[in-house]
């Protein structure tokens, strides 16, 4: 788990910032639900027999005795939310959410116990346009990140009745197989086969490439779902590609799954992952309702950002105010206070702790500010501040106090 530090934080609010005001232009709403939830609620919805769900939570009893986990992830909280608060009966939503998940993972590059994830989750929609949305949604913001390389891939898995119909020929395949499954797959053999497909052991690859696979078992139902989402994204011209072997590691998901995926960034290259999950809300105890959504991990993309030299870096206050005789020192804070009212998007950073002129005037270059106001016994008689420029060879000004602020938005523009 990672601090993330002053230092971090431009490319952060970069990317945070960038998906906010992304999701809502496209009317989605935010929400946010607790980090800790029932483990129960994770056990219904992600499913007993996952990586996530065996291994990988943080659970713990409470004073109660009740088992509680930290979030591994945050649609079935959503859902959740959503049912308890009824909203998810007859009606449509687009929600967005942002957060730190948990997972007890190896940590390595890409892979951390506490990770973020931004995340968009509809409800109540029945076709592939919402999908589309989704990829659209995400397409746009690799566009305004100006992040390259990240392709997407795409696949449907079907109806409920088609992955029923699939499991059974699955099942036989790996049957003949049983001796190349790991004892993990060996365990989900009966209870989640697709799992294994989703294996990310080598040594089982190419038994696992060879495996038969979904499409043949697609209805002409779950083919049409997924032409109407190809159609869409081909007529707004966002290429993908159909990866059949495409299955996510959550239990829920139905037709359409995608993931964007990239080879710069080492063995993790998932930046984002999502799909249809149209059993999950009656999976909660709701009425069965439609639902889509995708997450994507911040510190993957992040990494891409710094990777490809976009990512914003820390740029300075803009001004720094400093005095001279300690009787200044109020008259400063008064003045500052006086700017500020009537100059809220400026960064102002007023010393403080006294010290000499010189190691003020240290600070004032270090905090990056580009002019340095300087307040002194003579000044306060005469009315007047002197403005100093800290990154341009000009003169110092003797500017009158009444116009600071007209002053400073034209030196500053
Ligand atoms: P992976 O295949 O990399 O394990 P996943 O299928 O477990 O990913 P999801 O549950 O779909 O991941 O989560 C969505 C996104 O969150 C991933 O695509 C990835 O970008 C990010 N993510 C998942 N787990 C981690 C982690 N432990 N550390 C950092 N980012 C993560
Ligand atoms: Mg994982």
């Amino acid at each position: 788990m990672h601090d993330i530090l002053p230092a971090d934080m431009p490319a952060w609010n970069q990317l945070e910032d960038a998906y906010r005001a992304l999701a809502e232009s496209y009317g989605y709403r935010q929400i946010r639900t607790p980090i800790v939830e029932k483990t129960a609620l994770f056990a219904r919805s992600i499913g007993e027999i996952t990586d996530i769900v065996e291994k990988e939570m943080y659970s713990f009893e409470d004073r109660n005795g009740d088992s509680l986990s930290l979030r591994p992830e945050n649609t079935a909280s959503v859902v959740r939310a959503g049912l308890q608060a009824g909203l998810l009966q007859d009606q449509q939503h687009r929600l967005w959410y942002s957060g730190p998940m948990f997972r007890h993972e190896r940590p390595q590059k890409g892979r951390y116990r506490q990770f973020h994830q931004l995340g968009a989750e509809t409800f109540g929609i029945a076709g592939a346009d919402i999908e589309a949305e989704l990829i659209l949604l995400a397409a746009r913001l690799w566009k305004r990140l100006d992040l390259d390389a990240i392709e997407l891939q795409i696949n449907s898995l079907g109806s409920s009745r088609c992955r029923q119909k699939f499991r059974t020929v699955l099942v036989e395949y790996f049957r003949d197989h049983y001796q190349a499954l790991d004892e993990d797959s060996q365990r989900r053999l009966e209870s989640n086969p697709l799992r294994i497909l989703d294996s990310k052991n080598v040594e089982m690859q190419n038994m696992i490439e060879a495996a038969p696979t979904l499409q043949d078992s697609l209805d002409q139902e779950s083919r049409d779902h997924f032409s109407e989402l190809t159609d869409i994204l081909d007529q707004t011209s966002v290429p993908y590609q159909v990866n059949r072997r495409l299955v996510r590691g959550l239990d829920y998901y139905c037709h359409t799954v995608f993931e964007w995926v990239t080879d710069t960034l080492g063995a993790q290259g998932t930046v984002c992952g999502g799909g249809r999950y149209d059993s999950l809300v009656e999976q909660l105890g709701g009425k069965p309702n439609y639902a889509a959504g995708f997450s994507m991990g911040c510190e993957r993309l992040i990494a891409m950002l710094h990777d490809q030299g976009k990512a914003d870096s820390e740029s300075g206050c803009d001004v720094y105010l400093l005095m001279r005789g300690e009787n200044s020192v109020a008259r400063a804070q008064q003045i500052a206070e006086s700017i500020r009212d009537q100059m809220p998007r400026l960064e102002l950073v007023v010393h403080a702790g006294a010290g000499s002129f010189k190691s003020q005037m240290r600070k004032a270059d270090k905090s990056g500010a580009q002019i340095a106001l300087i307040l002194g016994e003579s000044e306060i008689e005469a009315g007047t501040v002197a403005v100093k420029f800290l990154r341009k060879d000009e003169a110092q000004a003797e500017i009158l106090q009444s116009d600071v602020v007209t002053q400073l938005a034209s030196l500053l523009d």
